[in-house]
């Protein structure tokens, strides 16, 4: 990297894409620190749950997760391997990865207060040590100047299969069926939203990862930063 050029890399795209993964390798090789947004809304999801609310939020229950927002201060710490979440000092890093959360997620990040409080967060991040960003609109609202902007993305089905793969890896019982249909109402809110819905980012490569392995992906994408600092990468 030239001079104490911190590198910042945005990495957006649909759930089960592979960015979570990816964005941590690359993370890992470039030596900066994996910022995982998609863990900030996590949380908001949760506080709301914890609350007893449904996904079927409306005016008044939107304004009671502003509130659990206001009154439970979320902090992040990013790491190069990974990203630790509390709620009030409790991390819930581990008690944000189900299902029911990330649904949730899906539905309290559509609410423009609680992009308003998070994305602030997470340009503080980016800008105090730069580091691979990933989420939704990381390329076109949070960090639309980042020195590289990625849009990766991956046949519906192969995403399925992964997430399903991943889930019952971490001892989630879950079937491909219900992976699936939650995944096309993520895929249906994240894009539909009226608020920073999910786009490919003006200027953005686009990584369609459905035939990739993992390593190929990484590979692909440290190419791209070398061709960005040919003399110092
Ligand atoms: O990436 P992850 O699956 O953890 O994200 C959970 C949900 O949070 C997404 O479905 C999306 O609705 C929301 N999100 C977002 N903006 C981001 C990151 C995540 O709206 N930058």
């Amino acid at each position: 990297m030239p001079g104490d050029h911190k590198i910042l890399v945005a990495i957006d795209g649909p759930a089960g894409a592979g960015k979570s993964t990816i964005a941590t390798r690359l993370a890992q090789r470039l030596g900066v620190p994996y910022l995982d947004t998609g863990a900030m809304y996590r949380a908001v999801a949760l506080l709301a749950l914890r609350d007893g609310l449904s996904t079927a939020l409306d005016e008044a229950a939107s304004a009671r997760v502003v509130e659990l927002m206001e009154n439970h201060p979320i902090e992040v710490s990013s790491g190069v391997t990974g990203n630790r979440i509390e709620i009030d000092g409790d991390d819930v890093s581990f008690e944000i990865r189900t299902p029911e959360c990330a649904l949730m997620a899906s539905t309290v990040s559509a609410i423009p207060e609680v992009r308003q409080a998070l994305v602030p967060m997470q340009r503080r991040l980016g800008l105090e040590n730069g580091g691979v960003m990933e989420g939704r609109d990381i390329g076109t609202v949070v960090f639309p100047d980042a020195d590289l902007k990625i849009f990766l993305t991956a046949s519906a089905e192969e995403r399925a299969q992964r997430r399903h793969r991943d889930l019952v890896g971490s001892d989630v019982a879950t079937s491909l069926d219900d992976v699936r249909e939650q995944q096309n109402r993520r895929d249906r809110q994240d894009t539909s939203r009226s608020e920073s819905p999910l786009q490919v980012a003006p200027g953005s490569v686009v990584v369609d990862t459905t035939d990739l392995s993992l390593d190929e992906v990484v590979e692909r994408l440290m190419a791209e930063v070398a061709n960005l600092f040919p003399q110092g990468a």
